[in-house]
């Protein structure tokens, strides 16, 4: 028997109801209920289990987010870096820099468009990629988010980062996390327990809530299957690779710092162009 229901309307025009049931344990866990979904559209009812989402994402396009990867002659490219490698110090250090962006991001980059092109994936809008990704190619998802999580760091540092956010996007999240200090607290401590390799994320979720969150590897909030989905505003890279000649196994005074330098003028047009 199915104990709840939920209603999505897609910006295709399609709705879906996801019906919950919970399982035999009568646990009210959300992630314990097995979701069975139906698109209605065009006055017709179509069974398709399973779905979570919209079939073309949820996540609307914008054209900022889409600015921050640009599709040219050679694929997805590499935006130039809006400040020298050695601007962030001592924050972030210029080797880190030159090699995180000269060569992790570079390489996430070449080889994102090498698998695109080995499973014929010919879009380039990158919001339908990691709306399709639970059906795509490993290399499709680990080089896609590498590439497209990488883009959107680079833009949340800036030599004239620091300080404190205004208007909207600080009212939006004194609701949702009861100050500054508490979203930066809990964004903070999501970067610092993430498992191994990853990302955590302030995100605009599917209900308009801002939400933080944590991602293993290079996946992200745009991921059909990501726990948390919705719009990244902002994220922190916590790979190793992104702070080991500096601060060696100190994270979380990587993440301390990283406050410093960010660029919160970005995050409010993320923000701004979300909700709009
Ligand atoms: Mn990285």
């Amino acid at each position: 028997m199915f104990r709840t229901f939920s209603v999505f309307i897609c910006s295709n025009h399609q709705i879906i109801i996801e019906l919950q049931t919970p399982q035999k344990n009568n646990s009210m866990n959300k992630r314990d209920f097995i979701k069975t979904s139906m698109v209605v559209g065009a006055g017709t009812l179509l069974s398709a289990p399973l779905i979570s989402s919209c079939a073309t994402g949820t996540v609307k396009s914008t054209a900022l987010l889409t600015s921050l990867v640009p599709y040219g002659a050679a694929g997805f490219e590499q935006q130039p870096l809006a400040y020298a490698f050695d601007a962030l110090a001592p924050n972030v250090d210029a080797q880190t820099m030159e090699l995180h962006y000269g060569k992790h991001h570079a390489g996430y980059t070449k080889k994102f468009n090498a698998a695109l092109e080995a499973a014929s994936i010919e879009t380039t809008d990158i919001h339908e990629i990691f709306a399709n990704i639970s059906s795509s190619p490993a290399g499709v998802r680990n080089n896609g988010g590498g590439y497209f999580n990488h883009a959107l760091y680079w833009n949340f540092m800036s030599p004239d980062g620091g300080g404190e956010p205004g208007g909207k996007l600080l009212t939006a999240i004194e609701k949702a996390f009861g100050s500054l200090d508490e979203f930066k607290q809990k964004f903070s401590t999501a970067a610092a327990t993430q498992f191994g390799s990853g990302w955590a994320w302030l995100v605009l979720d599917e209900e308009g809530t801002l939400q933080v969150s944590a991602t293993a590897n290079q996946d992200n909030p745009l991921m059909d299957d990501a726990e948390i989905k919705g719009t990244p505003l902002l994220n922190i890279d916590v790979w190793e690779h992104a702070y080991y000649l500096n601060y060696q196994n100190r994270r979380k005074e990587y993440i301390t710092n990283f406050w410093k330098v960010l660029n919160w003028d970005i995050v409010e047009k993320l923000y701004v162009e979300a909700i709009g």
